[in-house]
């Protein structure tokens, strides 16, 4: 299988700016914010989707939403923050490897 964007980011084949990083995902911050603090929390084992998780990978969860508080907590500033994941094209996920967007700094008025 191709080498996602962010397995190349990862594995420092692509720059981007990195912002924390443990065995289990890696946080960098979006070439395209949407807001003031736009960051991507990104497992390293590179899972399509939600859709395409197994048993295994939901231990992944525990990670990425253990990222988001020590983002708010340590790193971004941000007490309250947005967490968001597109599944699937149909929603618009343009990158097919799993990603928690991590949004601070405004008031998102849209939902
Ligand atoms: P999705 O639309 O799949 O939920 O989100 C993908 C995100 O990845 C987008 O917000 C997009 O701006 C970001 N992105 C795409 N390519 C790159 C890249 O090469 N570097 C960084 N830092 N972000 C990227």
């Amino acid at each position: 299988m191709e080498k996602t964007i962010f397995s190349r980011i990862i594995d420092r084949e692509i720059p981007a700016k990195i912002i924390a990083e443990n065995n289990d995902v890696v946080v960098i911050e979006d070439i395209a914010p949407k807001a003031p603090i736009h960051y991507l929390i990104i497992p390293k084992n590179p899972i399509r989707d939600i859709q395409s998780m197994t048993e295994s990978d939901f231990k992944l969860a525990n990670a990425l939403f253990r990222m988001a508080q020590q983002l708010s907590r340590e790193i971004s500033g941000a007490e309250h923050f947005r967490v968001l994941i597109n599944s699937g094209t149909g929603v618009g996920q343009s990158v097919p490897h799993l990603h928690l967007h991590f949004l601070a700094g405004k008031t998102f008025s849209d939902f």
